[in-house]
């Protein structure tokens, strides 16, 4: 028993320096939820019709298709002490809104959105133009940006943590 409790105390002092850590136990991650429906096509015109077709399967049709799209935007902080909130979700539903959603629904992907002008319209594209669309914005609502999540059908989604790990 001794023994035991001798060791405990030899540890303490390599623990000590993560306790910072600890503190930090209040942050909160906070997420809301958009809708946008939008047509695109994936299409190298280098390649042939056979190789676009066998990359990026349906997604090659040449007439168009559309996706509907959720977006989840997640946010962290901790809670404000005189609101409760990480960040006031209408404020960040605000944001989404009138910065993305306005520029993609209905749109074709392709040809109607300057953000994505020269690049593929691919659903991992969308969220990386996405974040970088919001982040800062984001910050001046007093959040912090930590995850954009877009799902494509009921079996895709990606996830994008502005380039950082997530964990
Ligand atoms: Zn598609």
């Amino acid at each position: 028993m001794l023994y035991l409790t001798n060791n405990s105390y030899q540890l303490v002092p390599f623990f000590l320096p993560l306790y910072p850590i600890f503190q930090r136990l209040e942050t909160v991650y906070i997420t809301r939820r958009e809708h946008f429906n939008a047509a695109h096509k994936l299409w190298r015109e280098e390649w042939s019709d056979e190789k676009n077709e066998e990359v990026f399967g349906k997604c090659s049709n040449k007439n168009w298709h559309g996706h509907n799209f959720e977006l989840f935007v997640t946010v962290k902080g901790e809670p404000n002490p005189e609101t409760g909130f990480v960040i006031n979700l209408k404020d960040l539903s605000v944001i989404i809104k009138e910065l993305v959603i306005e520029q993609l629904d209905h749109k074709n992907l392709n040809l109607d959105v300057p953000f994505l002008k020269g690049m593929l319209a691919s659903t991992e594209n969308l969220a990386i133009e996405i974040w970088k669309i919001i982040d800062a914005p984001i910050r001046e609502a007093g959040g912090q940006l930590c995850k954009i999540k877009l799902v494509e059908t009921e079996n895709n989604y990606v996830e994008y943590f502005g380039g950082k790990e997530p964990f």
